[in-house]
């Protein structure tokens, strides 16, 4: 097996040079602005080791990639009543498709397109106020992160909710269907809140061990979800996580894994490590370009695969 740090560093060298970096998505202004070039790591493996090259300490807006952690608080709150208001199956459409929701009556598809995640965001927002609800998703990631410095970037959540306009149809859609139980622009202002979490690969990285490990922190030994939650998440990760390159990513990474916007990606190896990428020019499903390529290159080079023997 070759060395995880010298493929890392040869890794964040050859994307660092690559000039086919995707497009930064603009349709949220403030995240327009992000150098294309930035280019992060990290690798938490199970016996306690972060391994990082490139940006890995600068925070980054992980968009989608908190649904992850909204979808865990949910089913912690609701279990399984979560399925009866949302689907399971891969969506095939663009993260913000309104035609599949007409279609399926206003249940989403699956918890990490947009649809599906605001009404995750509806069952969290259920006996609190929406600040408090912010606090609860903020305070969850921070626990896992074992870091109080990860912060809601407020400038991001204000630019997304001055255009978008998308996720405003598609909550009032879910609303008139009865699969929102408050006023659309309460759940969306708590949605715009948890997607303009800011972290860092390293960050990010170690807030993803829990999935890694059978629902357990390896640091402390604690439980966070039970093991079959875990299971299932990673089932919905790899499965739906890339939106409609879901499959793409499956075929050619093979492991779960959690896109968002900003160009981040949290991969799961299972029993072996927690990683996070984050590359902001993104390919033409709205995944992070290079970070689609280096989890590619990283999991064929060290043989990590849900699928290996
Ligand atoms: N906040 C973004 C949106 O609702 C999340 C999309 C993503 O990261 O894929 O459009």
């Amino acid at each position: 097996m070759p060395d995880l740090e010298t493929v890392l560093a040869a890794l964040a060298e050859e994307m660092a040079a690559r000039p086919d970096r995707g497009e930064v998505a603009s349709y949220i202004p403030q995240l327009g602005k992000i150098d294309p070039q930035r280019f992060g790591i990290a690798v938490a493996l199970a016996d306690g080791r972060m391994l990082v090259a490139g940006d890995a300490d600068e925070p980054f807006s992980i968009q989608s990639i908190s649904k992850i952690f909204t979808l865990t608080l949910a089913l912690g709150k609701v279990g399984d009543a979560l399925w009866r208001r949302v689907g399971r199956e891969p969506s095939g459409n663009p993260f913000n498709s309104i035609i599949q929701l007409e279609h399926e009556r206003g249940i989403p598809r699956n918890p990490f397109i947009n649809s599906g995640a605001i009404v995750v965001t509806d069952v969290l927002l259920a006996g609190h106020q929406p600040r408090e609800a912010i606090g609860e998703i903020l305070r969850f990631v921070q626990f896992l992160a074992e870091d109080d410095t990860v912060f809601i970037d407020k400038d991001v959540a204000a630019s997304e909710k001055a255009t978008g306009y998308r996720n405003v149809a598609l909550a009032n859609y879910m609303r008139a269907f009865d699969n929102l139980n408050h006023a659309p622009e309460l759940a969306l202002g708590v949605y715009f809140h948890h997607c303009a979490i800011a972290m860092s690969c390293r960050q990010l990285a170690l807030s993803g061990r829990f999935l890694a490990h059978g629902g357990k922190s390896p640091s402390t030994g604690h439980s966070v979800i039970s093991p079959e939650r875990a299971r299932r998440i990673l089932a919905l990760m790899l499965t739906c996580g890339h939106y409609d390159g879901s499959g793409d990513f499956a075929f050619r990474v093979g492991i779960p894994g959690k896109s968002g916007v900003g160009g981040g990606i949290l991969g799961i190896v299972p029993g072996i490590a927690s990683i996070a990428v984050w590359s902001p020019g993104l390919n033409e499903n709205g995944n992070s370009r290079l970070g689609s390529i280096v989890l590619e290159k990283l999991a064929k080079a060290m043989d990590w695969s849900i699928f290996a023997p």
